[in-house]
């Protein structure tokens, strides 16, 4: 029976399938309504959240683009992490400034392009930081302030606990018997028959822990291609590959190999390989987060293609389709599964 038009709007459970980024932050949007949850995650080690370095970086790739509806999600991302740190008492978004060493002479022209669009200006630290010595700056340095990683495991964790008997261990491949199911499994949705049609695009990555001696630990680090997180303790994360239709979640060393050719234009100093993960990146359609209900199931929601971006892209666009799914608005149309499949 299609009990659709009851559901959306309505007080019904919501049964959310897979624990990553994107179930998490689906199941604090819909508390924020006070709406009842129960989530199942059948307990992957080695899932793209759970080895992610979790960065929002404002500006990216060789072209120096500005990430997509910048000005939108940032402030959205870090009013959504900084609530749950308020109610949990624990930091998770911990914002920290961003230094992009320029690589060449038209990349210097380019970011001057830039600058001549609005919003690009805006994200340029009003104090920028010196490279220092030990950074290959040779065509100079930007320092982006809006900026900084969320600690992807700790806010798991945090949600588990938030969730208590309502975070249960196990795999669910249907809709549930009740209310609403949205399926947020990451890549694993590739191989859910309910989501066939839509073509999953694997993106592998591997990343490094490196312990270097002497770097700044103020800062992230972003050149070629390559970046430094610090985590603490003089060890920093570095990465990351990226693996076009690769699913498996196994470290290579030619994966390492890379990384670490990278790291060469970017350091001066020594480093120390600590630890080595791979896993695989959740992008769809034209890589873009989409969410919504599916076209043919009024029950049954999606929440998926998180891709590089997660961390920024998804608490805006879950805060949308809980308000959605709670009766208030529309989903934005950019992410609307239904409009764009
Ligand atoms: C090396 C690497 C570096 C990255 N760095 C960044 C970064 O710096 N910034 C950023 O924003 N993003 C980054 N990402 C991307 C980011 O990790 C992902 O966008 C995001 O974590 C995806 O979250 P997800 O919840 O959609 O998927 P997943 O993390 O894969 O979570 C899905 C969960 O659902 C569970 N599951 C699946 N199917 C079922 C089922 N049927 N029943 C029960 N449970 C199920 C799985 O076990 C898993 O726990 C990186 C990714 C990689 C691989």
């Amino acid at each position: 029976m299609n009990k659709g038009a009851e559901s959306v709007g309505g007080t019904c459970p919501v049964t959310i399938v897979g624990g990553g980024l994107a179930g998490c932050i689906m199941a604090w949007a819909l508390r924020e309504h006070g709406r009842e949850v129960l989530l199942l995650d059948r307990g992957d080690e080695l899932t793209a959240s759970r080895v992610a370095a979790g960065i929002v970086n404002p500006v990216t790739g060789p072209k120096l683009t500005k990430s997509w509806r910048f000005e939108e999600l940032w402030p959205a991302a870090l009013g959504f992490y900084t609530s749950i740190e308020e109610q949990t008492g624990r930091q998770i978004f911990h914002q920290m400034p961003l230094v992009r060493l320029l690589d060449s002479g038209q990349q210097v022209d380019k970011w001057n392009k830039r600058l001549q669009t609005p919003g690009y200006a805006e994200c340029l630290a009003a104090c920028p930081l010196d490279p220092g010595k030990y950074l290959k700056s040779e065509y100079g340095a930007l320092t982006f302030d809006r900026a900084g990683y969320l600690d992807i495991r700790e806010f798991i964790n945090l949600t588990r606990d938030m969730l208590g008997d309502h975070w249960r261990k196990g795999e669910l491949l249907e809709a549930a018997d009740d209310g609403i199911t949205l399926f947020c499994e990451g890549i694993a949705g590739g191989s859910n028959p309910l989501f066939e049609w839509m073509s999953f695009k694997p993106a592998k990555g591997e990343i490094l822990t490196l312990h270097i001696a002497g770097l700044a630990q103020d800062r992230i680090i972003n050149r070629g291609g390559v970046w430094l997180l610090p985590v603490g303790g003089e060890q920093f994360r570095c990465g990351a590959t990226y693996d076009w239709g690769c699913s498996d979640s196994k470290p290579t060393p030619e994966g390492r190999q890379v990384i670490e050719k990278r790291l060469d234009r970017l350091l001066q100093l020594p480093h120390e390989v600590v630890d080595h993960q791979a896993a695989v990146r959740p992008v769809v359609r034209e890589s873009k987060l989409l969410c919504g209900m599916h076209p043919a199931h009024d029950r049954i929601g999606f929440f998926n293609g998180l891709g590089s971006k997660g961390v920024l892209n998804a608490p805006f666009f879950a805060r949308n389709f809980a308000d959605y799914l709670c009766g208030h608005g529309v989903i934005d149309p950019e992410v609307d599964l239904r409009g764009n499949i």
